[in-house]
């Protein structure tokens, strides 16, 4: 069973800050930034490209309901929300979750950067990319 299934079995404990019969929201135990969340379905899917449309429905709901309220509660001035898919992203736990993590200065402990690449074919990767 994996980390979190075991989490929502009560087997490893977590501070729970919302529950209901699809969804669960613990703080994670890193802490990156004060109040940082994972809002995780309960049944078990390895990441956001796994998990089914309606189950994304749920937890991305209560991903923003708690992103909306945190924004109230906590003193931070915006919010990362991300969902790693796979090692080379980041993911490190294979049970799919979103990251809700509070951002207080734009030099706290969270580096997202996006860098140019003005190598690529954008008429070229629409082509490839677009949805028909
Ligand atoms: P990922 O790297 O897969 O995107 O995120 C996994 C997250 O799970 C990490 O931020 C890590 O701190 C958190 N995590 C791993 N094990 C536990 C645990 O036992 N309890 C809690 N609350 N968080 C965990
Ligand atoms: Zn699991």
């Amino acid at each position: 069973m994996c980390i979190f299934c075991k989490i929502i079995d009560g087997e490893i404990p977590s501070y729970k800050v919302y529950e209901d019969q699809d969804v669960l929201a613990f703080l994670d135990i890193s802490q990156v930034t004060k109040g940082h969340t994972l809002v995780i379905p309960k049944k078990h899917y390895e990441n956001f490209v796994d998990v089914d449309t309606e189950t994304m429905q749920k937890v991305m709901v209560v991903a923003q309901d708690l992103a909306k309220s945190y924004m109230n509660k906590l003193d931070c001035t915006g919010l990362n929300i991300l969902s790693n898919v796979n090692e080379v992203a980041g993911q490190s736990v294979f049970h799919f979750h979103v990251h809700i993590i509070p951002r207080y200065h734009a030099t706290d402990d969270v580096v997202i950067e996006f860098k140019e690449s003005p190598e690529q074919d954008l008429p070229a990767l629409q082509n490839l990319l677009k949805k028909d």
